[in-house]
């Protein structure tokens, strides 16, 4: 699944290939992932990309396309003579002889299309917390999130109404830098604990950012474009490998039906 190094990415390749073209016909072959009138773009420019933690936003016109990728989504940028693949679900055709489209082989992406004013508002947009860079994301906004929390600190870093961006393999990755169980309450995380977790989510974010995120399974920015931070990734998919701090086995466990990785004697309950 892309998190928020990858869609940035996403968001910087597209801006160099359709930043300015306009949308000449749109090709809906499965309507089901839509929510609004995505007709209202035809004839409209792409003015600007940006991004809300994983969510890209699509500013045209006057009209925003709002779109989640979720685990398998894709955009390609291609020629529009290059016959349609199976999992292609909307083909924007554009000004230029080429097409946007989007692909996604397990369907569970999504797309909204509201008028641009209205973008911050909607409530997929607005119940999102703070972005890992966000300067206003510290130890105080963090432990009034967590307290009272009985789940564990796994599933509440993957919860997008705390730290907006982060999937499973960086929570992964902050836990294991922060020298935290994956298990622990979040009522029960120090002061010191949230701070390394913030510290950590801006860290990794940033780096995996840099080395244009991580390939794993299916992520590509774009056709042809993999990133590399899956070479740097410390103990996400390492189950069975000895641990880099001390050399314990890594194990894997699952937790709300996603592999967790963690080091049992570096990362304390
Ligand atoms: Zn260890």
């Amino acid at each position: 699944m892309p998190e928020i190094a990858e869609v940035r990415v996403v968001r910087d390749t597209l801006k160099k290939q359709i930043l300015g073209r306009k949308i000449k016909k749109i090709n809906v072959l499965y309507p089901k992932m839509i929510d609004g009138n995505i007709n209202l773009l035809k004839g409209l420019t792409f003015k600007d990309i940006k991004t809300v933690g994983k969510w890209l936003i699509f500013d045209l016109d006057k009209f925003s396309l709002l779109s989640h990728l979720r685990m398998e989504g894709k955009y390609f940028y291609e020629d529009s003579k290059t016959p349609i693949e199976k999992h292609t679900h909307v083909v924007f055709s554009l000004d230029n002889g080429y097409d946007l489209r989007y692909n996604d082989t397990r369907k569970f992406g999504k797309m909204i299309i509201c008028d641009t004013s209205d973008v911050y508002d909607l409530k997929e947009i607005k119940k999102l917390g703070l972005e890992p860079d966000n300067k206003d994301l510290n130890e105080a906004y963090l432990l009034e999130k967590l307290k009272n929390k009985n789940k564990c600190i796994k599933d509440l870093l993957l919860d997008q109404t705390i730290i907006n961006g982060l999937g499973n393999i960086y929570a992964n990755e902050v836990l294991f830098a922060a020298q935290i169980s994956p298990f622990k309450k979040g009522k029960d995380i120090t002061k010191n604990e949230a701070e390394n977790i913030i510290k950590f989510s801006k860290e990794i974010t940033d780096e995996a950012y840099k080395w244009g995120g991580s390939s794993i399974k299916s992520y590509t920015s774009s056709l042809g474009v993999i990133g590399s931070y899956q070479d740097f990734l410390k103990i996400h998919k390492k189950e069975g490998e000895n641990c880099p701090s001390c050399n314990t086995i890594i194990e894997r466990v699952k937790i709300s039906g996603r592999s967790s990785y963690y080091c049992k004697n570096c990362q304390h309950l």
